[in-house]
């Protein structure tokens, strides 16, 4: 078997990283396009472009539409090519930073994720999701290339809302479980290749973070101060988290997920919210007993994540809206296929089970 295990050149984390951002692009390229949506180029717009052109970088600021789709990466992308740009930088949660990913991939040159919030494990891997424009799930799309720095800056990241923080916990939560899985079935990571022992490790290291840190870096970020634990689990979040999804493999609780954004009414909960519900669903699949899937989904809730369909926005769900869900998650490419030879019909069994079994604990 052939194991595999890729990773960015570079992971920059602290209070004021955002200081350092200049000196370390300077030596990948002259000029940057930087984008942000417009919340997020409030908080470091500023900042980011003079501490770039005091490194001799020549900045250009664009305002991201607020959605991965091929229409904002086509538009970025033409942007990027007239104005010759050599760095895409990435400014803000997943989405941004996917399309940033994108547009490198097209335009060339070196790509930089500036996260500013820890929200997805979206920084450090080299693939994007694509969605609608209307945020529907579409598809991955898959890079040779990493990007080519990672630069998290703590103070930012604890200053934003808390929601995004505890999403991205949920989202590194997966990243165990779903490793574990893949690890089990001896399935593929995002590479098609065998997955590392030191992916599979890291996945648990990052659950280990989760549950040693979760609860008192998320009251610190709703405090809106940093703390060893918001650094610990900001690197939970956004190294551990990248480094072992795409390096062990995902199953499941994405792919639920993916599933999931087929309903209109989960658009307003986070990617992480949803992966969330994922996680307990994928726990019954797995026919984990009462006890463990009782200790997450308490875990859950005592950090304020949802456990229950009601809590994604869907009250009441058709049991044709949940076999739409369920068929969806098992599309083909789907990563459930990894670890899994299940049906719709256990998938949304599952879904039932784990939103009963959520509705019974909080
Ligand atoms: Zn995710």
């Amino acid at each position: 078997m052939i194991r595999t295990f890729e990773s960015p050149a570079e992971y920059v984390q602290g209070r004021h990283a955002i200081d350092q951002l200049g000196e370390r692009v300077a030596p990948l390229a002259d000029s940057a396009l930087l984008i942000g949506d417009s919340d997020v180029l409030e908080i470091v717009g500023a900042d980011a472009e003079s501490n770039l052109e005091g490194h001799g970088v020549d900045t250009t600021i664009e305002e991201f539409g607020r959605e991965s789709s091929q229409v904002e990466i086509d538009r970025i992308t033409e942007l990027a090519e007239d104005l010759g740009t050599e760095a895409v930088i990435g400014a803000g949660g997943g989405k941004a930073l996917d399309t940033a990913k994108a547009v490198r991939e097209n335009a060339g040159g070196a790509m930089v994720s500036m996260p500013t919030i820890a929200s997805t494990d979206a920084p450090t891997s080299s693939l994007s999701v694509i969605y609608s424009e209307d945020g529907e799930f579409e598809r991955y799309w898959f890079y040779d290339d990493h990007p080519d720095l990672v630069l998290a800056d703590t103070a930012v990241i604890a200053g934003a809302p808390a929601r995004f923080f505890r999403s991205g916990i949920a989202d590194a939560m997966a990243t165990w479980f779903e490793a574990d899985a893949v690890h089990r079935a001896s399935g593929d990571n995002f590479f098609g290749e065998g997955p590392t022992r030191a992916a599979h490790r890291l996945s648990k290291l990052c659950y280990e973070l989760l549950r040693e840190h979760g609860a008192s870096a998320v009251e610190a970020v709703e405090a809106g101060i940093v703390t060893e634990s918001v650094e610990a689990v900001t690197e939970a979040n956004t190294l551990l988290s990248g480094l072992g999804f795409e390096n062990g493999g995902i199953a499941a609780a994405h792919s639920v997920h993916n599933g999931l954004t087929q309903l209109e009414a989960t658009h307003h909960a986070t990617h992480g919210e949803k992966v969330n519900f994922g996680i307990v669903s994928q726990l019954v699949l797995e026919g984990r007993d009462d006890a463990f899937i009782e200790d997450v989904i308490d875990f859950s809730v005592e950090l304020g994540l949802p456990v229950t369909l009601a809590e994604l926005g869907v009250e009441d769900p058709s049991t044709a809206d949940l076999d739409r869900v369920a068929e969806a998650a098992l599309a083909d490419g789907e990563t459930i296929h990894n670890a899994f030879d299940v049906t719709a019909d256990d998938v949304r069994d599952a879904m039932v089970a784990a939103d009963d079994l959520g509705g019974k604990r909080l």
